[in-house]
Formats: C-alpha cells, sequence, structure tokens
C-alpha cells in the first residue's frame, strides 16, 4: 500500500505494506525465494537490463525486504532506505559505499563496540582514517575537521552511557563542511527521534533491537537521500550482505507495533530510574529524561521520550555490580537490548571488555555500571526485582 503523506507514523507503521498478490491476503506474505521466474527470455533480459523494476534474485531485491525498507524509510521521513543482515552489515556497507581510501571520518568516543572495531581496525586497512572526539561538545567535532573529513559518525543516545549529541547543531556544522553525517539511531528508534528531520543524512538501525522488538532475528537498515541508499544497495548487491526474507517478514510485522510497545517501554524506564535515583545503594542514575541528565535540555529538544534504556552505577564496583547481577530473580542477563523483557549487562566485563581500564573510563564505563533495557512486564515487578537483588550489593 502506498504512503500517505498525511499519515501519522504510527499509521505509516501499520498500513504500509507490499500491493496484494491476486490471492486477496490481509497480512503480508512471505517471498521465501531465491529468484524470480519470466515468461519470455526478452522480459528477463529487460529485466536485467533494468529497463523498469523487476525482482529478478533475492541478493538484488525481494518483496519483504523492500517492504521492511520502505517502511523504516517512511517511519524516518527518508526518501529512500535498503536493509541488510544486520546492524553491523548496515554501518560497514554505509562506510564501504560512501568512504574511500584517502578519506577521514570523525567518530564520537563512545559508540557502539562493533562500530569501535570496524573504524579503528578495518577501515585503516582501506586506508581511511579517523579521529575520535568528545560527542557532547558540538566545537570538538569543529575541531577534528581536516581537508579529507568526508564523514561524521555518531549514535545519540549513546551506548552505553547515554549521552545526548545535538542533532541539529552538528549537522548545520557539518553541512558548512560539505561532510557527510550519519546517525545510529537504534537506541532511539523513529518514534522517539528523526535525525533526517534535523538535517542529518543518513540514519542507520540496528532493527535488531526495539524494530524485532522481542529478540528473535537480527537486521540493520540504512535511510536516506535515493543518491546515497543507492551507493549502499550497489555495494549490498554486490558483496551480498543479504537480509533473509523470513527476517525482514518478521521485523516488517513488528513495526506495527513499535509505537505502542515503545510507549510503555519509556514508561517504565521513566519510573526504574526515577525510582534508583533515590535509591540509597545507587551512585549515579542516567536517563535522557531525568532532569539530572547534563544534556536533558537537549534530549528534550530532539526526542519526544526517554526511550528504554537506562544505566546506573551501583556501590561496590565491580563485585558490587556482579552481586547484584547474581541475586537478580527474573531480569536476564544476556548482551541484547530492546527486547519484551528486561534484561541487564554489565559493559566493564561483556561488551566492552575489550578497551582498557583507562578507555573506558574516558567514556564513563565504570566498574560498576549496569545497563538495563527496560521491558514490558508490570513495571513494579521489574522494581521489586531490582531491588531485592540491590539488597546483596
Ligand atoms: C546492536 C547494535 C548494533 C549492531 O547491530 P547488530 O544487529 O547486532 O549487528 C549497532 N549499533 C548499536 C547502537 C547497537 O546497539
Amino acid at each position: 500500500m502506498k504512503e500517505k503523506k498525511k499519515w501519522h507514523p504510527a499509521t505509516k507503521a501499520v498500513r504500509l505494506q507490499m500491493d496484494r498478490t491476486y490471492q486477496g491476503e490481509h497480512a503480508s506474505p512471505l517471498f521465501l525465494t531465491s529468484s524470480f521466474a519470466f515468461e519470455t527470455s526478452e522480459d528477463i533480459r529487460a529485466a536485467f537490463a533494468e529497463e523498469h523494476f523487476t525482482n529478478t534474485y533475492s541478493r538484488y531485491t525481494n518483496p519483504n525486504v523492500e517492504e521492511l525498507s520502505n517502511k523504516i524509510a517512511a517511519l524516518e521521513n527518508a526518501e529512500a532506505g535498503f536493509s541488510v543482515a544486520s546492524g553491523m552489515a548496515a554501518i560497514f556497507g554505509t562506510f564501504m559505499a560512501l568512504l574511500k581510501s584517502g578519506d577521514h571520518i570523525i567518530c564520537s568516543r563512545s559508540i557502539f563496540g562493533g562500530t569501535n572495531s570496524v573504524i579503528t581496525k578495518y577501515l585503516p586497512k582501506f586506508g581511511i582514517e579517523y579521529t575520535y572526539v568528545d560527542a557532547v561538545k558540538t566545537e570538538e567535532w569543529e575541531k577534528a575537521i581536516k581537508a579529507n573529513t568526508k564523514m561524521i559518525y555518531f549514535e545519540t543516545p549513546t551506548n552505553p552511557q547515554l549521552e545526548i549529541i545535538d542533532l541539529a547543531a552538528v549537522s548545520a556544522m557539518a553541512k558548512q563542511h560539505n561532510i557527510l553525517t550519519v546517525v545510529d539511531n537504534c537506541f532511539a528508534t523513529p518514534v522517539l527521534q528523526r535525525p533526517i528531520d534535523f538535517g542529518i543524512d543518513v540514519v542507520i538501525h540496528s532493527a535488531t533491537k526495539w524494530m524485532d522488538g522481542q529478540g528473535r532475528v537480527l537486521a540493520g537498515s540504512i535511510s536516506g537521500s535515493k543518491e546515497l541508499i543507492n551507493e549502499v544497495y550497489l555495494f549490498c548487491r554486490a558483496t551480498g550482505p543479504t537480509l533473509s526474507p523470513f527476517n525482514a517478514w518478521m521485523i516488517s510485522k513488528s513495526l506495527e507495533t513499535l509505537d505502542v510497545r515503545l510507549e510503555r517501554h519509556c514508561a517504565n524506564a521513566l519510573k526504574v530510574a526515577q525510582a534508583l535515583e533515590r535509591h540509597p545503594k545507587i551512585n549515579l542514575v542516567k536517563y535522557p529524561f531525568l532532569q539530572s541528565h547534563p544534556q536533558y535540555e537537549i534530549a528534550k529538544r530532539q526526542m519526544s521520550s526517554g526511550g528504554g534504556i537506562v544505566c546506573f552505577d551501583v556501590h561496590g564496583g565491580l563485585g558490587g555490580a556482579q552481586r547484584f547481577i547474581d541475586n537478580l530473580e527474573m531480569l536476564t542477563i544476556t548482551s541484547n537490548l530492546g527486547d519484551s523483557r528486561s534484561i541487564v549487562s554489565h559493559p566493564t566485563t561483556t561488551t566492552h571488555s575489550r578497551l582498557t581500564e583507562e578507555e573506558r573510563l574516558s567514556v564513563g564505563i565504570t566498574p560498576g555500571l549496569i545497563r538495563l533495557s527496560v521491558g514490558l512486564e508490570y513495571v513494579d515487578d521489574i522494581l521489586d526485582d531490582i531491588n531485592q537483588a540491590l539488597q546483596h550489593v
């Protein structure tokens, strides 16, 4: 079904879908097919000559993948979109398609672990230099610009520190210098924040997280102008980080409930953050919509709600964090986030264990830091479990 511009994003997430087949199905069917058949030699010639759009082979296009890409692009207010096998495939594909040897990228120091590996280990192999900056200071970004700077890359809120980067300020500064801006919008989702509305060029998602929302499948997406997305598409169709139609079908259906789910995730997270802020065994709570958050004003400007992630530092450092985690009865210990179930993780010993202690502290990852992905359980049950586990800290 074609997008109606006046629809609210919540309606688009429910209503946008591929055209009905002759069967008249209501829900989108699943196209588990690697290739598509043609009636005549002329038909397949014209398809391969790209004289008009037709599916030919699922590494190129597939109706389920296309439905998901179009839906995410519509939610992000982008002209075009493409989806791939994982968030990391989206990030790597974007770098490979839009950067070349001799280019320079500026990135926020606080960044997803996998993205850090790509930037520091693999981009230099292709002759692409990087500079990390203290993300919350817009003037630091400008100072890091060199003659060959091609891209500015960041997340907001950042993982796991939940720092907020001023989308409007960074994008305005980048435009003055003709630099592309790319934002990983995974933590906020297009329900809470649409970076393109603030002038950002490309928006990336790990759809594995809130978009699937139930911890089942992996996917990644890239949204932006037709021109930029076409570059990413051409790179991906040649190199094959292809999204499974099954995963696309799952996530597209999940997007129908993204808006309602986020409403509950955010309400639960705010209550948990407020309760933790008063708790005697907690040193520090970080949540974008707490007034104590250092970038609270910016968060209020660019996000419609604080998101589902809360970070806090427990008394007792490493030992305190481990005692807290080991005494939880309901919350799950796993490294995923954005699930219907509440999840705790300990960045120091898991996602960020490869950094040195000094590097961790420079991005605010203290030994006692816990990252909590607040689920859809009844909020008092989440709080009860946290409170009883904190007694053991
Ligand atoms: C999980 C995550 C990624 C990577 O996504 P995958 O789907 O696991 O490849 C990238 N960025 C952020 C912020 C993430 O949380």
